[in-house]
C-alpha cells in the first residue's frame, strides 16, 4: 500500500541528508536508505532529527510504499530500485525540486558542462560582499534543502548538475545561467548527446517573461537549442566580442554589460580570474549581479578580489623554475582544452583516469603546439596511447600520483609548466577529484 505522506530518500550524502531534515520538518514520514555506508556526520544529523535510516542495502518493503522519492543525483536511473519505483509510477524528484517547494527566496541557478562551481562561487561572492542575505547551494557547501529547513535566506545561488536537473519538474529559476554544453557524463545518457543536452536545457523549464536566461552566445549547441525553443524569458547572451543581441562582451580591453537595469564597465585586466573561460564566467556572474541591482562599484570590487576555487587552475608552487598547476577538476576534455589554451609556456601535461567516452581530438592541436611531454596516469592508459602515440615527443606511463609528479619533475625544464588537467574522472586511482588534487599538491610540495 502506498503511503501518501511517506517520503523515502535514496542516498544519504549532503543532498539526501538535507532533504530528510526538511521533509521531517514539513511533517512527512521519512525513511532514508543508502546502498553504501553513510558518513558519520550525516548519521548524526539524521539521528538528531529522529529520522530512520539504513545503510548497505535498499529494503524494498520500506521503500516501495513511498508516496514520493527523493533521489541522490549520484544514483543512475538504471539502478534496480529506481526501475522498480518507476514501474509503480512513484514520483522521483531531486533534492532541489523538493526544497524549492518550501521557499520563496529568489534563485540564481547555474549549469553548464564546465565552469559551474567557479561561476556559482563568484556570483555568491558578489552578492554576499554586497550585503545580501544569500545562501550558496547545490553541488557546493550545504545542501539547498538543509538551508531551507534551517535558514531564512532571501536569495540562493545554486549550482545545478544535469543529474539534479533530470529530476526537476516544477522548480523555477528567477535567473538561470547556462555556461556551455560539451560532451560529458554520456555513460548516464545512453551515449546520446541529445539526452544530455535536453537535461541541461531543463534549467529553462517554467521560466516566464519576468525571468532571465544568461548564456554563452557562441556555444553552437546552446544557440541551436535557444533557436529551436523560442524561449519567452528575457535573454542575456554573452560573448568575447560584441555582436548583434549580445548583452555582455569585451571591447577595447573593457568588459561591457548592458541590462535594463543599467550598464556596467570594467577594465578586463582587473578581473581576478584569468583565461578566456574565466572571462565567460565573469561576464555571466556580472550580468546576474547587475540584474540583482548590485551597485557597479560593488560588482567591480568583487570581480577583482575573488580568490578563485581550489583544484581549478590552482597554482601550487614553483620548483626550480617550473610552475606546477593543479586543475584536477578538469574531468572532461573540454575543460583541459581551456586549461591548455591559457598556458603561456611549454607544458608537461599529466592526464588520464576513468574515461567517460572521451574524444581527444578536441585537444590534439593544443597538445601538439604546447606539450613536449604527456604523462599518462591511470589504471588503463591504452586509449590514451591509441590516440597520442607518435604525436608528442615524450610519453610516460604512470599509475600513481607520486610517480607522475616524480616523472614530471625529471623531465620538465626551467620555464615549463607542469599541468595536472586529467580530462577524466578520478575513481580508478583516487577517492574523487579533490583527493587527486590534494595528492598532487602533497607530492609537489615534497619535491
Ligand atoms: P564545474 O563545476 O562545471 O565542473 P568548475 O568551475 O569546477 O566547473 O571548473 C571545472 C574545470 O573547467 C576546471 O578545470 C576549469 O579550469 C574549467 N572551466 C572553468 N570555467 C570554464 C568554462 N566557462 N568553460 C570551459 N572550462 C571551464
Amino acid at each position: 500500500m502506498i503511503q501518501k505522506d511517506k517520503i523515502v530518500i535514496l542516498g544519504a550524502g549532503e543532498s539526501g541528508a538535507g532533504a530528510a531534515v526538511l521533509a521531517k520538518k514539513q511533517g512527512f514520514d521519512v525513511f532514508v536508505s543508502d546502498m553504501s555506508s553513510i558518513k558519520d556526520k550525516y548519521k548524526e544529523l539524521l539521528n538528531k532529527h529522529h529520522i530512520e535510516w539504513e545503510e548497505g542495502k535498499h529494503s524494498e518493503e520500506l521503500i516501495l510504499n513511498a508516496g514520493e522519492v527523493i533521489k541522490s543525483p549520484g544514483i543512475p536511473d538504471k539502478a534496480p530500485i529506481i526501475q522498480k519505483l518507476k514501474a509503480l509510477n512513484t514520483p522521483i524528484i531531486s533534492e532541489i525540486e523538493f526544497a524549492g517547494r518550501y521557499t520563496n527566496a529568489k534563485t540564481i541557478c547555474i549549469t553548464g558542462s564546465n565552469g559551474k562551481t567557479t561561476t556559482t562561487m563568484l556570483t555568491y561572492h558578489i552578492l554576499k560582499s554586497a550585503g545580501l542575505n544569500v545562501g550558496l547551494a547545490g553541488n557546493v557547501g550545504d545542501s539547498f534543502a538543509l538551508q531551507v529547513a534551517e535558514n531564512n535566506f532571501d536569495y540562493y545561488v545554486i549550482e545545478l548538475s544535469s543529474f539534479q536537473l533530470d529530476n526537476m519538474y516544477d522548480f523555477r529559476a528567477d535567473i538561470s545561467i547556462l555556461l556551455n554544453i560539451t560532451p560529458d557524463h554520456l555513460d548516464r545518457y545512453d551515449y546520446q548527446m541529445q539526452n544530455y543536452v535536453d537535461s541541461k536545457m531543463r534549467i529553462l523549464q517554467n521560466q516566464t517573461a519576468s525571468d532571465a536566461f544568461i548564456y554563452w552566445n557562441d556555444d553552437p549547441i546552446v544557440s541551436q537549442e535557444v533557436a529551436k525553443r523560442n524561449p519567452q524569458m528575457q535573454l542575456f547572451p554573452f560573448a568575447e566580442e560584441k555582436k548583434a543581441n549580445v548583452k555582455a562582451y569585451t571591447e577595447n580591453k573593457q568588459i561591457i554589460i548592458e541590462t535594463p537595469k543599467g550598464n556596467f564597465t570594467m577594465e578586463e585586466e582587473l578581473l581576478a580570474l584569468t583565461g578566456t573561460h574565466n572571462l565567460y564566467n565573469s561576464l555571466a556572474s556580472g550580468i546576474a549581479a547587475k540584474l540583482m541591482d548590485i551597485k557597479n562599484e560593488d560588482i567591480r570590487k568583487s570581480l577583482s578580489d575573488f580568490k578563485g576555487v581550489e583544484h581549478r587552475l590552482e597554482k601550487v608552487a614553483r620548483v626550480r623554475g617550473v610552475q606546477y598547476i593543479n586543475d584536477s577538476k578538469a574531468t572532461n576534455v573540454n575543460s583541459c582544452w581551456y586549461a591548455l589554451q591559457s598556458m603561456t609556456t611549454p607544458v608537461v601535461l599529466i592526464l588520464g583516469g576513468t574515461d567517460k567516452g572521451n574524444d581527444y581530438s578536441e585537444i590534439e592541436n593544443l597538445v601538439k603546439e604546447k606539450c613536449h611531454t604527456l604523462i599518462f596516469m591511470g589504471v588503463d592508459n591504452s586509449k590514451l596511447h591509441q590516440f597520442f602515440d607518435g604525436k608528442v615527443a615524450h610519453i610516460i606511463d604512470t599509475n600513481s600520483m607520486e610517480d607522475a609528479v616524480k616523472q614530471a619533475y625529471k623531465i620538465a625544464k626551467k620555464g615549463d609548466t607542469v599541468l595536472l588537467s586529467p580530462c577524466c574522472a578520478s575513481f580508478d586511482l583516487f577517492k574523487n577529484y579533490e583527493d587527486r588534487g590534494e595528492q598532487f599538491k602533497y607530492y609537489v610540495r615534497r619535491l
